[in-house]
């Protein structure tokens, strides 16, 4: 079994909800655990800002799967939550599923880069992982409570049902 982190992302048909879900999916993939998750997290849009808020956490998986069986996991419980791939890259999506970290695996391959390229710098992966895992190691980068200590976290705060933005 392996240690994994999985970050999830919604910002489209009910943005909570499709974080739940997709906690459930992870849940029951094969010769897999939920080991931990964060709780969710009201992240202002990276990347594209015309776009509304996304709802963002992060769980980890003690998971038999092998990273490649892992992604197509992914893939598909995505495809399932409705999601399409032809929008804009950083654009607007129903759910997104991340491999952030695996064991202590560097993977470089066309189709999967882990740990994931940019989670050493975004608050919305940071900051729910911080939650779980405060003394873990970015391979290269170094332990997560470090660099969320070192980034702007101030767009990436606890999802409260109340302080939902009119969209
Ligand atoms: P992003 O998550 O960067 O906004 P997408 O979700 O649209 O972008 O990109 C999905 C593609 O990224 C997948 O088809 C997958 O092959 C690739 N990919 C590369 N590394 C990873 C990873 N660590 N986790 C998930 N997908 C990855
Ligand atoms: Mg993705």
């Amino acid at each position: 079994m392996e240690k994994v982190y999985i970050g999830l992302g919604s910002n489209l048909a009910d943005p909570p909800a499709q974080v739940e879900t997709g906690l459930r999916a992870l849940a029951q993939l094969p010769r897999t655990r939920l080991a931990a998750r964060s709780r969710p997290y009201r992240s202002m849009p990276w990347g594209r800002t015309d776009q509304p808020t996304f709802v963002n956490a992060v769980a980890r998986l003690d998971t038999g799967l092998e990273p490649r069986e892992l992604l197509g996991q992914l893939l598909a419980i995505e495809r399932r939550a409705g999601r399409e791939r032809e929008g804009a890259r950083w654009g607007p999506r129903v759910l997104d599923l991340d491999i952030l970290l695996y064991g202590d695996c560097c993977i470089d391959e066309p189709g999967l880069r882990v740990p994931h390229p940019h989670l050493h710098e975004r608050a919305f992966v940071l900051v729910p992982l911080a939650e779980i895992a405060p003394d873990l190691d970015i391979p290269g980068h170094g332990r997560v409570a470090d660099l969320l200590a070192r980034i702007d976290a101030s767009a990436c705060a606890p999802f409260v049902v109340d302080a939902r933005v009119a969209e």
